[in-house]
């Protein structure tokens, strides 16, 4: 279910493939990255093969952009659906609101978090949400101790591109978490 542009992996999933496979990842007990691309990342990728490599290593790289739809229809392949950052988040806190899955916010200014917190539980009122941090902290091992001690099924990690991507691909193996998503800027835009 992958199509490469100039080397860089992009999922086929549609937004109803992805939920599904989300849940059953968690409840397979699967860790799983996902990450945005869009065609500025994929540029990036080509003077960069550490991005490349990292950008490859997720387990969902969600069509972000629709230049990549169009890459795709061009090419003939299958990509049929823009998957946004934001969109995918929303996704999965209405899936985890759903099946009682619970997600944890790190990324964005003090406070930041706090107020998309607020703003997703006023969209999902059942929505678990077990932790928020801000991305500006320095002590790492305070960061991994908070999140393993709330144990989300989600981490949303917004630290903005590619530290974020290479944040998750760093301390995944050490988190209690299943799944993983880079969100960039998305709690900035979830806070107004
Ligand atoms: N950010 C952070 N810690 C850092 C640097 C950035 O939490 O050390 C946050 C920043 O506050 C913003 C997000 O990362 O909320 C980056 O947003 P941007 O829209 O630039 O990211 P993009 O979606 O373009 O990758």
């Amino acid at each position: 279910m992958k199509e490469k542009f100039l080397g860089v992996d992009v999922s086929s999933y549609t937004y109803n493939q992805l939920k599904k496979n989300i849940i059953s990842d968690i409840e397979q007990n699967k860790q799983s990255f996902i990450v945005a691309i869009n065609p500025e990342k994929i540029l990036q990728a080509q003077k960069n093969v550490i991005l490349l490599r990292l950008l490859n290593q997720a387990t969902y790289q969600i069509p972000d952009g629709v230049g990549v739809l169009l890459a795709s229809k061009i090419y003939g392949g299958n990509i049929s659906e823009r998957v946004t950052g934001i969109d995918m988040l929303l996704t999965l806190c209405e899936q985890a609101s759903t099946y009682g899955k619970s997600i944890f916010l790190y990324g964005a200014q003090p406070g930041v978090a706090e107020k998309a917190k607020e703003n997703l539980l006023r969209k999902y009122p059942n929505l678990n949400i077990v932790g928020v941090m801000d991305g500006y902290v320095d002590d790492h091992e305070y960061i991994k101790k908070q999140i393993n001690a709330a144990k989300p099924d989600i981490l949303c990690v917004g630290l903005g591109s590619p530290r974020q991507e290479n944040w998750i691909v760093d301390n995944m193996k050490n988190l209690d978490v299943r799944i993983f998503q880079g969100v960039g800027g998305s709690f900035d835009v979830l806070s107004g």
